[in-house]
């Protein structure tokens, strides 16, 4: 679970983050929606602490982040992201690159890393591709790769900022349907999108930020299919 207690956050004068409140259930899934600027990636990022929030708190699983004595190193652990870019380690095969965090960070054996490695390669479709580097896989393969390394940190929460959007048109699909599968196993995950049908079929609630408020929060079928207030349905007019 993840809550979020009257979040601001500012850049020098630049008051990106609002003051914002929500919060995410275990197993739910939750996409945020938005203009560019609005301040999605930046409360993305707040919620694993890659930016300090100016003030308000971030609890994931209980544990408050935003403690200043908080290991922060042990919580982030239980968090896994996927960013636009892969940011696969290029010199490494996939197997090393999903095999590395789990040797050094949570100390598992070689063996162990590799079978865990081999069973998030199963379930995003590239046990074959285990020896290859990522410049010999496409885009969407990358990606499924990046989500298999995340997941062998077990993670209870993952977190997506437009895993997509970097994407040609044909490879969106199958990086959808591995978080597809991913969200109906149980996993929790907020998931910033632009993937409307995604957010329609796929998340238990979509959030809609602008200026870095949260306009609009509830069922996707009402804040994409009935959404209340003007600025969501002209943001809805200008991507649907
Ligand atoms: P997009 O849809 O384009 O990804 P976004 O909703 O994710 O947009 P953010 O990346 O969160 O928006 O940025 C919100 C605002 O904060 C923007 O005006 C951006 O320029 C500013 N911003 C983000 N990170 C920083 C930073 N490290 N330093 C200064 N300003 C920043
Ligand atoms: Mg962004």
């Amino acid at each position: 679970t993840v809550e979020i207690r009257n979040v601001h956050k500012s850049f020098g004068d630049l008051e990106v983050l609002r003051g914002i409140d929500f919060s995410v259930e275990s197993g739910q899934v939750v996409c945020i929606i938005g203009p560019s600027g609005s301040g999605k990636s930046t409360l993305l990022r707040c919620v694993n602490l890659l930016e300090q929030p100016t003030s308000g708190q971030v609890f994931v699983d209980g544990i408050e982040l935003t403690d200043p004595d908080v290991d922060i190193d042990a919580a982030r652990r239980r968090i896994g992201m996927v960013f636009q870019q892969f940011n696969l380690f290029p010199h490494l095969t996939v197997m090393r690159n999903i095999t590395i965090a789990q040797e050094r960070v949570l100390k598992r054996s070689r063996a162990e890393a590799e079978r865990i490695a081999t069973e998030n390669l199963k379930k995003v479709g590239l046990l074959e591709k285990a020896k290859a580097y990522p410049a010999q896989l496409s885009g969407g393969q990358q990606q499924r790769v990046a989500i298999a390394r995340a997941l062998a940190m077990n993670p209870s929460l993952m977190l997506f900022d437009e895993p997509t959007s970097a994407l040609d048109p044909e490879l969106v699909g199958e990086v959808l349907s591995v978080m597809r599968q991913l969200a109906q196993d149980g996993m929790t995950m907020l998931v910033v999108t632009h993937e409307m049908s995604f957010a329609r079929e796929v998340a238990d609630r979509v959030v809609f930020m602008d200026h870095g408020v949260i306009v609009e929060d509830g069922p996707p079928e009402q804040v994409i299919g009935n959404p209340k207030h003007e600025r969501t349905r002209e943001f809805l007019r200008r991507v649907l």
